[in-house]
């Protein structure tokens, strides 16, 4: 079975083509999603962030996020630490789950792909690609945010034009071409 990752910038439209996959019968992973379930659900995990941030991470049972929030806020090097743990995880949770899956192809879902290395766990990466202004634009209508907030995340990232560089099929999703053609060729080429 093939394994194909999909990603690009915040506001890039990544979960909407997901959905696109999805509906068209394949199965995906979200991996913010997953890395978030695990992070509350995942023994071994759990124990772990524990370990290093303290047993304050988890109150009455639950992840305490405003407090590893603030933990890793302007810390490299302790988001680093959180990363490490987190990245693995998810990393075989999600080969797991590829591996239980009855398709020709499952598609993951993530913005974070070549910084984390996960990128090499995958034979195929998709990039969905939007220009910076409308990545703006989408994202802060979508989080009802503001131009800075949204900035700051984006800036965060790694440069789109190098992401899409490094990605094997490029899906644009800046309004000069039909999403939806592009998905539905897509699919064809991926099963084969
Ligand atoms: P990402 O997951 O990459 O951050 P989303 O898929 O959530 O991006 O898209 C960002 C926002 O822009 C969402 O509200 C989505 O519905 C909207 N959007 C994405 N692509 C388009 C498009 N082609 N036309 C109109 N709205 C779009």
């Amino acid at each position: 079975m093939l394994k194909v990752g999909l990603t690009g910038g915040i506001g890039s439209g990544k979960s909407l083509v997901a959905e696109l996959f999805s509906l068209l019968g394949v199965p995906v992973l979200h991996a913010d999603d997953t890395a978030k379930y695990l992070m509350e659900h995942d023994a071994r995990l759990r124990q772990e962030i524990s370990r290093v941030f303290g047993e304050e991470a988890y109150q009455n049972g639950r992840l305490n996020r405003p407090f590893l929030a603030s933990m890793v806020f302007g810390n490299e090097e302790k988001l680093r630490q959180l990363n490490g743990l987190v990245h693995p995880a998810t990393i075989a949770y999600s080969n797991a789950w590829a591996q239980k899956q009855q398709a020709p192809y499952v598609l993951k879902e993530a913005a974070i792909f070549f910084e984390s290395g996960s990128d090499k766990e995958m034979d195929k990466m998709i990039g969905v690609y939007a220009p910076y202004s409308l990545r703006l634009q989408r994202a802060m209508q979508r989080d009802n945010a503001g131009e800075e907030a949204i900035k700051a995340r984006m800036d965060k990232q790694m440069n789109e034009e190098e992401k899409m560089s490094r990605c094997d099929h490029i899906i644009r999703n800046d309004g000069t071409l039909s999403v939806i053609e592009q998905v539905l060729a897509l699919d064809k080429l991926l099963r084969g």
